[in-house]
């Protein structure tokens, strides 16, 4: 469904410049952004996939991953196809490269944004996400719905790469409640070669969205050889600790998948390097993810070092909240970060 991608402007050569997210695409009649659905008709650019879901369900918030929102709350997901990277080890490829590998095919089933909202009450879930590709290429459909769901109480997740303008950002800001936002690594040349983009963008729009005040979570898939050295572990966590230590860091074990089916899977030893690496910088919340291990996924008061939120199971299965109004720790009453009501 073709609808005015609105966040751009025509520029100096009669050009269109998506100012959607940081691969600044500037286009002509007939172009296609590198997303592949956003594209320049009849004079204006246009966002081929308003209104078409390629991906919905109903998760448990903690799959997003954030742990520190709404804990064991349901969340109305989806995405559509196509994304701005080309990451090798994409885990929803199926969808997100869906429009390049399939001669600027686009797909998707209708899901108007008031019917995303109807949907999403009346699966009893308190937040939507907006996930599976990366949300900041549909930004014209998450943001109608992201508006609707604020007026109905629902509160609005975007779960991306962190290529946001600091204008989208700015426009996101009064209906985005919360964001999960990749660190891939802390190399350009890693952000280059394996996922088609640059580091600084991702640093500067993780800086930009806290400073206005969204609730952010990280999330770092740690790849053997790739990512997975101790200095650049501590960078990653340095830079997190430099914004703020109350954000929670995802660190997450890779599987073989996609353009990279030869490299083998992270063992949870790297994941428990990289936890003690972030406790050694101060990190107040940190999670290991895609491992079986109750003991890192669980939230610990802080101050007080009792447990507060335990996670166990797959994640989401079991989720037992023992903090108080406002995150307030039943143990020693100090005030836990994060959206908890
Ligand atoms: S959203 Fe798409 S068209 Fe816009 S700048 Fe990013 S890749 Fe280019």
């Amino acid at each position: 469904m073709s609808h005015v991608a609105w966040l751009s402007k025509e520029v100096k050569s009669g050009k269109i410049l998506c100012e959607a997210c940081s691969q600044a695409c500037v286009l002509e009649e007939g172009e296609y952004g590198i997303c592949g659905v956003r594209k320049v008709e009849d004079g204006e650019l246009k966002l081929l996939v308003y209104g078409l879901a390629a991906a919905v369900n109903v998760d448990p918030v903690e799959k997003k991953p954030m742990f520190h929102f709404l804990p064991n709350s349901k969340v109305f997901s989806f995405g559509t196809v196509g994304c701005n990277f080309s990451c090798k080890f994409c885990q929803n490829h199926d969808i997100s490269q869906y429009p390049k590998e399939h001669g600027h095919n686009i797909t998707g089933e209708e899901l108007s944004p008031s019917r995303a909202v109807e949907l999403a009450l009346e699966y009893d879930c308190d937040s939507i996400a907006y996930t599976y590709n990366e949300p900041i290429v549909f930004f014209e459909y998450t943001y109608d719905t992201a508006k609707l769901a604020h007026e109905k109480g629902l509160k609005n997740i975007y779960v991306t790469s962190g290529y946001e303008t600091h204008k989208a950002i700015d426009l996101l800001e009064p209906y985005i409640d919360g964001m999960n936002i990749d660190i891939k690594s802390f190399s350009n040349e890693f952000y280059k070669e394996i996922c088609g983009a640059r580091l600084k963008p991702v640093l500067e729009a993780v800086r930009y969205a806290h400073s206005k005040g969204i609730w952010i979570e990280i999330t770092t898939l740690l790849i053997q050889g790739k990512n997975d050295s101790d200095e650049e572990i501590r960078e990653i966590a340095k830079f997190i600790a430099s914004i703020d230590k109350s954000i929670p860091w995802h660190l997450s074990a890779f599987h073989p998948m996609y353009k990279m089916l030869d490299t083998p899977r992270t063992p949870e030893s790297t994941l428990l390097r990289a936890y003690k690496i972030a406790q050694e910088e101060g990190l107040k919340y940190i999670y290991m993810g895609n491992v079986d291990n109750e003991k890192h996924e669980s939230t610990y008061c802080p101050k007080c070092s009792n447990l507060v939120i335990k996670r166990s199971g797959r994640i989401g299965q079991y989720v037992d909240n023992k903090l108080e109004e406002n995150g307030t720790c039943p143990y020693c009453s100090n005030i836990l970060e994060g959206i908890w009501s």
